[in-house]
């Protein structure tokens, strides 16, 4: 079996150290994998800084020409790619070939063009001074990714930091690290210098901390859990942070909504990713008057969810990522029927083919009459298990939606204007959808409050991650 390698300054490069990635629907070892610490990452952080002064002066034609070229290079490889990331990380194929893989292009046709019209401010001030902004690149750039969406996410950042500018140092998940090795190989592909875009393969606790505690990565872009985070904020000392982290999202239905596509949101949101989804509607508040009618009718569309080979395009539910994964996930079904909230949907193993029989496999479950303050309203179980919860009035909607530590996503249905604009308001969160799922769109500000991390990735959102404002004022 060949081993995947690190990608530092152009060349692979090995580890005396090996990781496998398993395929999560079977079990059986995809490849083996370098395993990085701290001199694989002191090396590929030098190649990112010395690449970055070429790269940085690089006149913005000519990076949105190669970034585009790589978006080409990305939309002609999607089957290939989408393949690998369902092997990979248990996404089905329908949502990697059709959505996730062609937005990874999308990410950097985006970044290209918006380089091209990025500017700062001029003012004239009561001083006698003109003032203008640069927004300049920071430096080398620690793009850290979960295995959720691996190559989407892995693009979302690269994207930006390449586009104003900086060099990167990668470090992809652990549990999903092929489709991160094609993409280092396509940024060669395209032209883009050698040293401007780095992979490091390995674990959190070696090659990420080595990663984020750098004294010269100057930003961190990561995506990933609030522990996590929280412990990066704490090794890495005073850099720029972006910091996308876990949610529990609201998704809140008023008895005057279009009922059917509310229906029809609700469970998109919360079944496709697998629930392994960062703005998953994983919470669905529902008024009293529809609630019965709906846990019936939800779960009755939830049983008829295909669950089996993420390779089939029929497919709607795929493998959880790993046994650990599995097996949190299964602990939370347990705990829920513990903590009293009613299983009216799944709590088992769904019936697999023989071939699937090693991988991590839960049942759509379906909790309900759950008080949001039991554990499985509070944690973010990032699988495919809702908790539907009934309430009375607006006020008390508010009220459960914002009664969580996480503040990512939230969805908001019913036909009365007035109360979308008092709740668009008052919902901690920072993205709400209204008579919606979550449709992204690349000039949206994307990012959470509270517990679901800082800063926001995006459009001009993005400079504040990956570029220096500065200030020059000149006297006449
Ligand atoms: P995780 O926090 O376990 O790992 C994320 C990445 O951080 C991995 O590459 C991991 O190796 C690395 N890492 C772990 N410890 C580290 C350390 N000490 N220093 C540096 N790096 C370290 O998260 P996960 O289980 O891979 O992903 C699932 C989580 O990601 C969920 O909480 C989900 O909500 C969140 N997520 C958020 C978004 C968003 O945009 N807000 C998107 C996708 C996923």
């Amino acid at each position: 079996m060949s081993t995947i390698q690190h990608l530092i300054g152009g060349r692979e490069v090995g580890s005396a150290e090996t990781f496998d990635t398993l395929n999560p629907a079977t079990g059986e070892v995809l490849a083996r994998v370098a395993s990085g610490g701290q001199d694989e990452v002191n090396a590929a952080v030098a190649a990112a800084k010395a690449a970055f002064p070429a790269w940085a002066a690089t006149p913005v034609k000519e990076r949105a020409r190669l970034l585009r070229r790589l978006g080409d290079l990305i939309a002609a490889h999607v089957p290939e790619l989408a393949e690998l990331e369902t092997r990979d990380c248990g996404q089905v194929i329908g949502q990697t070939k059709k959505a996730l893989i062609p937005r990874a292009a999308d990410n950097f046709y985006y970044f290209a063009e918006l380089i091209q019209h990025q500017h700062g401010e001029t003012y004239d001030s009561d001083t006698g001074h003109l003032n203008y902004t640069l927004w300049q690149p920071v430096g080398v750039v620690a793009l850290i990714s979960p295995w959720n969406v691996p190559f989407m996410t892995a693009t979302w950042k690269t994207a930006p930091c390449l586009a104003f500018g900086n060099t990167a140092v990668m470090k992809m998940s652990e549990l999903s690290p092929l489709t991160a090795t094609r993409l280092a190989q396509l940024v060669l592909e395209a032209g883009i210098p050698p040293g401007v875009f780095n992979l490091v393969h390995g674990y959190g606790h070696t090659a990420g901390e080595a990663l984020v505690s750098h004294p010269d990565v100057r930003a961190i872009s990561f995506t990933g859990s609030t522990v996590t985070g929280n412990r990066i904020v704490k090794s890495a000392g005073l850099k720029k942070f972006s910091m996308e982290l876990g949610g529990k999202s609201p998704f809140v239905i008023f008895d005057d909504a279009d009922y059917e596509r509310a229906l029809d949101a609700a469970l998109f949101m919360i079944f496709s990713n697998n629930g392994e989804r960062c703005t998953a509607g994983s919470r669905i508040i529902v008024q009293h008057s529809i609630y019965e009618r709906f846990v019936a009718d939800f779960a009755a569309r939830a049983a008829k969810l295909t669950v089996g080979d993420p390779l089939d395009p029929n497919t709607i539910i795929g493998p959880m990522i790993s046994r650990g994964h599995y097996e949190k996930v299964t602990r939370y079904i347990e705990l829920g029927q513990e903590e009293g909230a009613r299983l009216v949907l799944g709590g088992g193993k769904p019936e697999v083919a023989a071939h699937l029989a090693g991988g991590n496999w839960v049942q759509p479950t379906v909790f309900a009459d759950v008080d949001n303050r039991m554990t499985i309203a509070q944690d973010e179980i990032f699988g495919p298990v809702p908790c539907l919860i009934p309430f009375k009035t607006e006020e008390e909607a508010v009220r459960i939606a914002n009664d969580t530590p996480y503040g990512l996503s939230s969805y908001l249905w019913t036909e009365n204007t007035g109360r979308v604009l008092r709740m668009a308001k008052a919902i901690e969160a920072g993205m709400t959808f209204v008579n919606s799922q979550n449709v992204r769109d690349l000039r949206q500000p994307f990012g959470g409050t509270k517990a679901s991390g800082t800063g926001r990735e995006g459009n001009h959102y993005s400079y504040e991650v990956f570029c220096e404002a500065k200030n020059v004022a000149i006297s006449y």
